[in-house]
């Protein structure tokens, strides 16, 4: 499945088959005129295959990825067998180092690919990284997290369009799959059309190095080297499949305090009651109802809103009811991934059941 075309030489060559090394990728050059490097772990199978990377921080504030990557460096879940793995744990080292989504230019990376060499720092460095890397690839998996202030429940992107990335997409295994090319300028519609087919993974917060997201991306990245034949075996099936690019935004209408009563990955019908809001003397002021079926793709880490903010990012399927996914989850083990997961995502903020007697 690699490019028919002859490979151009690149830094990956000097990894001999069957072995992993770092190298260091310059990128750019600080004020004081010295070499900006990123960490590359090269990882080379004994026999010839596919080339994939796995990247992360390309927003610098987003984490999860880069303590995935740490995780398959340090205690491997796998022995690659075919192929090359070529694993950024971060892409966005300016951003990182500030804890930042954006370049010290305050422009966002995931906006400036390909980049190109006479543009601006960001521009620069989205053109030195992709023509030293990302042309090379056959595939790649770009890590992510809900921006500031949200949360996601794990869910892969990918331009559903192109037969073999829809393949691939659907090999890592989220329960959910949008449909879509990405914002131009993302590493991922770019690469894509430089035929490097790639996916997102967007999953948990901000700032943090979750455990379940961790799982879940490394279970991911397997069942893509599993489908791509990196590795034995073959990837493992999600909880339910529903691959939609239908998603709505529920917001609230009124300033107030909430109190949920959905977490991320939950299933709500038409009408349920998603939030209560309160002000700040103890007073009901709103009830934040579904407006369709659907399943909570994301939501608000902060229960403060103001009138037309964000609650929860609600996804449903383009035709059809949930009712065979409800019925599927109803069945799920609560030590299944995707129950855990459900769990550990709703924890850190206080979700109660709605007492519809009150109205
Ligand atoms: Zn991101």
């Amino acid at each position: 499945m690699s490019k028919a075309t002859p490979k151009r030489t690149w830094f990956a060559d000097s990894t001999p088959p069957g072995e992993r090394a770092w190298h260091d990728l310059v990128i750019s050059e600080s004020v004081a005129g010295r070499d900006i490097t990123i960490p590359v772990y090269v990882w080379k199978g004994k026999e010839p295959g596919p080339i994939v990377s796995v990247t992360a921080a390309v927003h610098g504030d987003e984490i999860n990825g880069t303590g995935t990557i740490r995780s398959i460096i340090t205690d491997p879940p796998f022995e690659l067998q075919r192929g090359t793995l070529v694993m950024v744990p971060v892409v966005n080292i300016l951003g990182f180092e500030l804890h930042s989504r954006y370049l010290p230019d305050r422009r966002d990376l995931n906006r400036s690919f390909p980049g190109s060499a006479s543009g601006s720092l960001a521009s620069r460095l989205a053109h030195s990284f992709f023509n030293q890397l990302t042309k090379h690839c056959d595939y790649g998996i770009d890590l992510h997290t809900a921006a500031v202030r949200r949360t996601n429940f794990p869910n892969v992107r990918a331009d559903l369009s192109i037969p073999e990335l829809h393949s691939f997409a659907r090999a890592f295994g989220t329960e959910l799959v949008i449909d879509g090319k990405g914002p131009k300028g993302s590493l991922r519609s770019a690469a894509t059309k430089e035929g490097c087919l790639t996916v997102i993974l967007e999953a948990g917060e901000v700032w943090k190095v979750e455990s379940s997201i961790v799982e879940y991306s490394i279970r991911g990245i397997t069942n893509c080297l599993r489908y791509l034949k990196m590795l034995e075996g073959k990837p493992t099936l999600p909880a339910y499949r529903l691959e939609t690019d239908a998603a709505t935004w529920v917001r609230a209408s009124v300033g107030g305090f909430l109190e949920f009563h959905v977490g991320p990955g939950d299933i709500v019908h038409e009408d349920d009651a998603i939030a209560t809001s309160w002000n700040l003397g103890g007073e009901e002021v709103e009830t934040i109802r579904a407006p369709r079926d659907g399943i909570i793709l994301g939501m608000t880490t902060i229960p403060s809103v103001a009138p037309g903010d964000p609650v929860v990012h609600l996804t449903f399927p383009k035709k059809g009811s949930i009712s065979r996914i409800e019925r599927l989850v109803d069945n799920l083990d609560d030590e299944s991934l995707h129950e855990r997961t459900r769990g550990d995502l709703s924890r850190s903020f206080v979700v109660t059941e709605h007492d519809d007697q009150e109205e």
